[in-house]
């Protein structure tokens, strides 16, 4: 195998997800598998993780197996409150067992408050040992503009770079 050809077996998937947020107190507020300390958690048929969601879709994405919802679809009630870091490592190990390898993660968490440069390094540790590669997960402020300024949601982009099986 060239170099050329290794690098023909690079995939690259790409990831979104939004999330409304809750003016429930005692609504989790949940990124990448880490609890973080607000009091207007996100709403969502699981357990509303942003970064995981983002994130697997990433991967799936760059797999070429469709996103989340495909495989675990917000209709079934058995995945209700369901444990996003869970399915998070299903669909890595789908594409694990699909011949795929994940290279790396980088992803962006948009949100007003709370600020979360304090959870950053719980964040990309949990999401590093579940999908097995090194993930980044960064954070934006919308600084105060439209619906994301006024916390009325939580938006996770993702990138995934994947490396293909042999032919
Ligand atoms: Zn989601």
């Amino acid at each position: 195998m060239t170099a050329a050809g290794d690098l023909r077996r690079l995939r690259v998937g790409s990831g979104f997800d939004l999330h409304p947020l809750s003016v429930d107190p005692g609504r989790k507020f949940l990124l990448a598998g880490v609890e973080v300390a607000a009091s207007n958690g996100p709403v969502g048929h699981s357990d509303a993780d942003a970064v995981c969601h983002a994130i697997a879709d990433a991967i799936l994405g760059a797999a070429g197996m469709g996103g989340i919802g495909d495989h675990f679809p917000a209709s079934d009630p058995t995945l209700a409150g369901a444990d996003s870091v869970e399915l998070l490592a299903k669909c890595v190990g789908m594409a694990e067992r699909a011949g795929f390898e994940v290279i790396n993660v980088d992803s962006t968490v948009i949100l007003q408050a709370p600020r979360l440069a304090p959870f950053r390094a719980a964040m990309e540790s949990r999401m590093s040992e579940v999908v097995g590669a090194p993930v980044c997960v960064k954070a934006k402020s919308p600084e105060g503009v439209g619906p994301l300024g006024e916390e009325q949601a939580v938006v996770c982009t993702a990138a995934a770079l994947l490396l293909a099986p042999r032919l």
